[in-house]
């Protein structure tokens, strides 16, 4: 077992921080939250956030069936409910798995908040402080908040183009065994991956699978972005091939984030234990919000609103390639995602993106450094920027004011 991060001892400034949880050492304040309050100003272009565009969501639609739900299942959506989730949603969620070709059984479905309380669950469920999660380098930083969280060492295994690499990935397992400590699982975003845009190839798939099975290594596959792709089809889910990988989905970004719901589809008896620790976190997910999104799926094209938003992130992607290509100085490399919301930005070795980001937010554009997806410090030269929110005119827009800054910290 490594070292566990030490007990802060009381301060001035904390008085109570000498009686804190050991655990807590690993819950940081980003560093650089504060200046993510100036990138809100309506002047700077911001390439920072993840939030999906729900402008072309029917409001009217989503008004009459969530007046309908209050006046004709009140008493159900307002009173608590099962720990597990809504049985009828966990239907509906089979369907909507069905179009990554997983067959699966309501009964091996958790609702949770969001899939970030999955990916919350699933950590409680199996993590011992110490216990070791392989992730991909980088990885989403909201899922690395909750590893240090639960006191877990983050090993890394480097992405390409072609997402996770198998061979780094089998690195990072026998090196860990070798160090006498227990991989628990391997975390991954196969699609359009939060934050570089990658996209696992099928081969690549396979061999993961193989190479987990082979270490009898669980899976945990984290698939948000997987409908919002720019091909026609959605990619078979690893699940699809695999029904032992664990894998989580969520109506935040094909819908709504603002009522959280997400779901977990798990191997039958780790289902069980995690809907014991949704009982213990949160008694149950919220009816209301699971019953609102049952309705949605039920009153309205659903596929059709996600075609909608696919073809709107589609053309913003397509404004952010055409602008790096057309302004980003030749020593800058950046990915290209076919879905999704993430273009991961790499400069020349040197320039330290979190120190130039007050440069760029006077130069009133933001994006977010590299080191937050790395749990080892790496990620200085990269950053990630994000073209889901702005219109694609900003986006061409930030995207000259971010090559004009970096190109002053290239002659620095
Ligand atoms: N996983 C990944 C890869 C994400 O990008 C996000 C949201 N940014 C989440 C999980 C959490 O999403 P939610 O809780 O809204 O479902």
């Amino acid at each position: 077992m490594t070292d566990l991060p030490q007990r802060a001892t009381s301060s001035r400034l904390d008085p109570y921080a000498d009686r804190y949880a050991a655990r807590t050492a690993g819950m940081t304040v980003s560093e650089v939250r504060a200046l993510f309050a100036v990138a809100a100003r309506p002047e700077v272009v911001s390439l920072a956030g993840g939030m999906p565009n729900i402008s072309s969501l029917p409001l009217d639609v989503v008004g009459d069936s969530i007046k309908d739900l209050v006046l004709s299942q009140g008493p159900t959506a307002l009173q608590y409910g099962g720990g597990q989730g809504d049985p009828v949603l966990r239907e509906q969620i089979c369907e909507v798995m069905r179009l990554e070709g997983i067959e699966a059984h309501p009964d091996d479905v958790v609702v949770t908040v969001g899939s970030q309380q999955a990916v919350d669950l699933v950590t409680r469920v199996f993590c011992d402080p110490g216990d070791v999660v392989i992730c991909e380098a980088p990885s989403y930083v909201g899922a690395l908040g909750v590893f240090k969280g639960y006191q877990c060492d983050v090993v890394h295994a480097e992405v390409d183009s072609e997402g996770l690499i198998p061979h780094a990935l089998e690195q990072a397992i026998v090196s860990t065994k070798a160090s006498g400590r227990k991989v628990k699982f391997l975390y991954t975003i196969p699609n359009f991956q939060n934050p570089t845009g990658v996209t696992m190839t099928a081969e690549r798939r396979t061999q993961i699978l193989e190479i987990c099975r082979r270490h009898d290594i669980l899976v945990l596959e984290d698939n948000p972005y997987g409908l919002l792709g720019f091909d026609d089809e959605p990619r078979p889910a690893m699940r699809a091939q695999d029904p032992g990988v664990i894998y989580l989905g969520s109506f935040s970004k094909t819908f709504s984030p603002g009522l959280r719901v997400g779901w977990a589809l798990a191997p039958s008896a780790i289902r069980e234990k995690l809907v014991l620790a949704q009982e213990s976190a949160t008694l149950c997910p919220p009816p209301f919000n699971q019953m609102a999104v049952s309705a949605y799926l039920s009153n309205h094209d659903w596929q059709g609103q996600i075609k909608e938003m696919r073809e709107m992130y589609r053309e913003r992607r397509d404004a952010m390639l055409d602008a790096l290509e057309d302004y980003m100085p030749a020593a800058c490399t950046w990915t290209k995602p076919d879905g999704g919301f993430f273009v991961w930005l790499t400069l020349p070795a040197g320039i330290d993106c979190k120190a130039m980001l007050p440069r760029a937010v006077t130069a009133r554009v933001a994006y977010v450094p590299g080191t937050g997806f790395f749990a080892d410090g790496f990620g200085a030269s990269s950053m990630r920027i994000s073209y889901c929110y702005p219109t694609p005119e900003r986006i061409r827009e930030g995207v000259r004011r971010l090559a004009g800054v970096i190109e002053a910290e290239m002659e620095l």
